[in-house]
């Protein structure tokens, strides 16, 4: 860069913000680590998004569940207003006013005895992991470096390097070992392989209620409460992600409610900020988060006051506006129409909450496509499934229209 420009001189030089030349900055300047589709979003408001062209689009994605109150929810930006220019980062070598409110509100809201917040929710899933092993060596009495952590075949719980090495899906983890020992897998659905990958030495069973990226597979009814009750008699932790299944998305506050189970440890994040900001969390009983001292863990921007006072508000309105419930009412509405619809290119439906799967005979990105050019935002997840997750507070007459506009591309 001349030194002579600043660098508002330099942005002030990039092309306006036609659609085709922000593509191709993108695609030249950024790394390749998502294929999206080339809609390129200027501003937003509950589930409508416009692009740079002006064209509105129904968001039937919902940022995977991060904005499950709608977009630029205006109690969430007014808590957030009021905060940002007061103070937004304090590091937890000091307390802030913010900290301790949301705790409480996470308490009371869920009857979890203690939170530790973090900001991603890959960063959560690891602190539970790192709650867990301790719990094993300090609680359970597991030999050191020997514990071990049942996961779910087709599991999805973020990005980092001991997260994926713990993954089944191939693309996830090639080229990015060596990966933290550990961890085993059974697959979803069977409580029998549970109890048979159980040794002293398990100290986690960690899963999605429903699987999620997975294309929103969902266990058979009872699995959750057995396993739950394997737990126990073995002295396991249940540790739940919530992450994207909780906070209201499949009819219930948390997925694990249709079963009547309390796990251990539940890891929440995406809507826990209603897309403001980064915000995750681990909730559980107190021998588990009790388990970390001073130093033990940490994060710079975890629970600063900006990001609680956020969350607070995200929380507010999941809960002031009855979203879990609207969830499951429309969801209802939802499935029974996507099961009527005949085409011969829908292999299977499937569904909790406003949380739907159209798993299709053909790759799903062509319909994907072509929903877009009908003003309709959804993501195909695994090839053939496309999946359905719109804002929590979608009006029903826009939901309408958006299963107006799928059923005549499937029938197309
Ligand atoms: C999105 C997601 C994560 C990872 O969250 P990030 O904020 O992307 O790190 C983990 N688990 C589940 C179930 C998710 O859906």
């Amino acid at each position: 860069m001349p030194a002579s420009e600043s660098i508002s001189q330099i942005v002030f030089k990039q092309p306006s913000a036609q659609a085709a030349d922000l593509i191709a900055i993108e695609d030249q300047y950024g790394a390749h680590n998502y294929h999206p589709l080339d809609v390129v979003i200027e501003r937003a408001a509950g589930a409508w998004v416009w692009d740079v062209d002006g064209r509105k689009y129904l968001d039937f994605l919902a940022a995977y569940s991060a904005v499950n109150q709608g977009h630029c929810h205006p109690a969430i930006l007014a808590a957030f207003y009021d905060q940002v220019h007061k103070v937004t980062l304090t590091s937890r070598a000091f307390r802030n006013d913010q900290l301790p409110l949301l705790l409480k509100d996470l308490h009371d809201l869920t009857g979890f005895d203690m939170a530790l917040p973090m900001n991603s929710g890959v960063e959560a899933v690891e602190t539970a992991i790192k709650a867990a092993r301790k719990w094993g060596y300090t609680i359970k009495a597991i030999p050191a470096d020997q514990a071990e952590i049942i996961v779910l075949s087709n599991n999805f719980h973020g990005r980092t390097t001991t997260v994926v090495g713990f993954s089944s899906e191939q693309q996830y983890r090639s080229g990015f070992g060596p990966f933290t020992p550990g961890f085993r897998h059974v697959p979803m659905g069977d409580a029998d392989a549970l109890r048979a990958a159980i040794t002293p030495n398990t100290c986690a069973f960690l899963l999605e209620p429903i699987q999620g990226e997975a294309g929103i597979l969902i266990p058979p009814p009872g699995y959750l409460k057995e396993v739950a009750a394997i737990c126990r008699e073995n002295n396991v932790l249940l540790i739940l992600d919530e992450i994207q299944s909780g906070l209201g998305r499949t009819g219930k506050f948390f997925a694990y409610q249709h079963e009547g189970i309390t796990p251990d440890v539940v890891i929440i994040g995406k809507a826990l900020s209603g897309g403001y900001y980064p915000v995750s969390a681990v909730l559980s009983r107190r021998a588990v988060l009790g388990v970390f001292h001073p130093g033990d863990h940490g994060s710079t921007f975890g629970g600063n006051p900006l990001a609680c006072a956020v969350a607070r508000a995200a929380l507010k309105v999941i809960v002031d506006e009855d979203l879990a419930a609207r969830s499951a009412r429309l969801g209802d509405y939802a499935l029974t129409r996507l099961q009527k619809i005949k085409s011969p290119l829908i292999h299977a439906v499937r569904g909790k909450g406003l949380w739907l799967a159209i798993e299709l005979n053909t790759p799903a990105r062509p319909l994907c496509e072509a929903l877009k050019d009908r003003g309709l935002l959804c993501k195909e997840t695994h090839d053939t499934v496309i999946r359905l997750a719109p804002p929590l507070i979608i009006e029903e007459a826009d939901l309408t229209w958006a299963l107006d506009q799928i059923e005549a591309v499937l029938t197309a």
